[in-house]
Order: C-alpha cells, then structure tokens, then sequence
C-alpha cells in the first residue's frame, strides 16, 4: 500500500469509528440525551434533533414557568442529562440555582439560550429585583430565531456525528420561523392601529409588541410571583375605558381571576369590555392542539387578536 493512501486510511479510520449518523450516543453506547425547560425550546430540540437524541420537555401545557419547582424526578432527569437548555434571564426562578449548580460540574452542557443573546437586543425590567431583561424572548419571532441557531450549534458541538442534519433542519426550521413573522405581520397589519392595544394578566407581551406594533398593559409585572393590586386592577380598568379597548386576554398559564376583576371594575364605571379569548403566553397548548408547537401557538394569538380586535369587531 503506498504510504500516501495508508495515511489517508488512518486518518479516515478512526473517524468512522466515532462517526455514526442516525442516533446520538453517548459514551456508553446509550442515546443522548436532552432536557428542555419550556415547550417553545422543546419543540425546536425536536424539529431539529428528531429521533436523534432522546429528548424530554419539562413544563407541560398551562405549566407557568415563574413558579414551577422541581421534583426530586426532575432533579434525577437534569443528572442524567448530556445537554440542558433553558429559557434563562430569570424565567425559570426556582430552577436557576439547580441548573447553574449543574452547569458548574462540567459533566453537563447547560445552556441559558435567551443569556446568548446580546443584551442591546433585550427589552429591560427590573433591575433592582435583580431582573434586568425580560424573558419572555418567544414573543418576538426574530429574536426566536437567535435561540434557535443557538440549539443548533449546541447540538452540533455535542454530537457533531450527526452536524449536517442538525444544520439542515435548523436552516428548514428557520425558513418557517420567517414565514411566521410574515405572517403575523400581515395580520397584524388588519387591525386599525388605535385598536392595537394588548391587555394581559401578567406582562408576557413586550417583545411582541415591539416587533409587531401593539402597546402592551398587564395586571401583574414580568413575572407571576407578585400579587396584582387593587389599584393595579383600577388603573387598567381606567386605561380600557378611556382608550376604549373592546378586549381584554386571558392567559393559558394564568388563573383568569385578574381579568375578570378588570371587567368587574369596568363594568362598574358603566363600559362594557369583551373576553378576547385566552392567549398562550407561556407555554404551548396540548400536543394534539393547534397551538401544541411553537408556529401553531404564535398563529393562534394573532388570530384570536385579530378575531377581537380587528376591523370586523
Ligand atoms: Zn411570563
């Protein structure tokens, strides 16, 4: 054998021995493994890892991520894991600590995607809380699809066997993360700009405001874990009123306690303000929904915006 084609061999060699596309391994031979936090990071680990890595989603429908507390199950499947990626920016308050503790051993790759974002594109919030950006980046389309990027690179570096599936379906994921945002834009664009005004539980809805032209007022800050106010609650009522706001949301991951005391209080200085439907703000819909992946939960809230709000209401 000449010595050029033997030095080719040895370097191919050992490199099909690792190189195995189709199913992740780690290791001991076993699959992958990949936990996410919220359902809007789960779906883009699933469109582009597939049945590639084994992967589980932590907050289910309705779960509100402020407030969620890990079970010692939880605890045991974050130890298990190869790769964890959260939301970050202080959206999952109670797993912070268990998952930057994790990040710290080095046996797990912990990722905190909305933390690798530059902050100059983040919307501010509560510094003094020791909150400085607002976490809810799902909401802006084209901020989304930084993390989604960023799940693709990860995914790459930590099985780079299977690298060129992982970047074809993060490229086929982001052509339809651009379809979205057209077409919310379009439909956003039926709706008479003074109506554009977007009421809320709590306060999920910055970064779709910003990209999508809405003013945003909520009952309740950034975050769940503060009680709403009387005067909370009277102050929107006075907003609604004066701006003549036809609908007001309620939120799937929210008890709609708060919005049905905006109404109550409305009501009683002589308006009327309808139920816009319940919007997802922070978690998806059930997986045999509509709104069960992240492009169906998006193309749910226009829609039900421009259902309550817009031109034929
Ligand atoms: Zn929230």
């Amino acid at each position: 054998m000449r010595p050029v084609i033997l030095l080719l061999l040895l370097l191919v060699l050992p490199l099909s021995a690792c190189a195995r596309p189709g199913v992740a391994e780690r290791g001991d031979g076993t699959p992958l493994r990949v936990v996410s936090t919220t359902g809007q990071i789960g779906d883009a680990v699933r469109y582009i890892a597939g049945e590639t890595v084994q992967h589980s989603t932590l907050l289910g429908p309705g779960i509100d991520p402020h407030t969620y507390v890990a079970t010692e199950s939880d605890i045991r499947t974050f130890q298990r894991a190869d790769v964890i990626f959260y939301n970050g920016l202080h959206l999952e308050a109670q797993l912070e600590r268990v998952l930057s503790q994790l990040g710290r051993t080095g046996r797990v790759t912990v990722v905190a995607l909305g933390e690798t974002i530059e902050p100059s594109r983040l919307l501010g919030w509560e510094p003094e809380a020791g909150m400085p950006h607002d976490p809810h980046i799902w909401n802006d389309v084209q901020l989304w699809k930084l993390v989604v990027e960023q799940i693709g690179a990860t995914l790459v570096a930590a099985d780079p066997a299977n690298a060129a599936s992982y970047r074809g379906n993060t490229a086929a994921y982001l052509r339809q993360l651009d379809e979205l945002d057209a077409y919310i834009r379009a439909q956003v664009a039926t709706i008479p700009a003074e109506r554009r005004v977007l009421l809320t539980a709590h306060d999920a809805f910055g970064y779709f405001a910003r990209a999508y032209g809405f003013e945003v007022a909520a009952i309740q800050g950034i975050s769940t874990e503060a009680e709403a106010s009387t005067a909370d609650i009277q102050a929107l009522a006075s907003l609604v009123v004066e701006r003549r706001v036809p609908a007001i949301f309620v939120e799937t991951t929210i008890s709609p306690r708060t919005i049905e005391a905006v109404r109550a209080a409305v009501r009683a200085a002589g308006h009327e303000v309808a139920l816009g439907g319940e919007l997802y703000s922070d978690a998806l819909g059930a997986p045999d929904t509509s709104a069960g992946t992240y492009i169906g939960m998006m193309r749910h809230n226009v829609d039900t915006l421009v259902a309550a709000l817009g031109a034929s209401q």
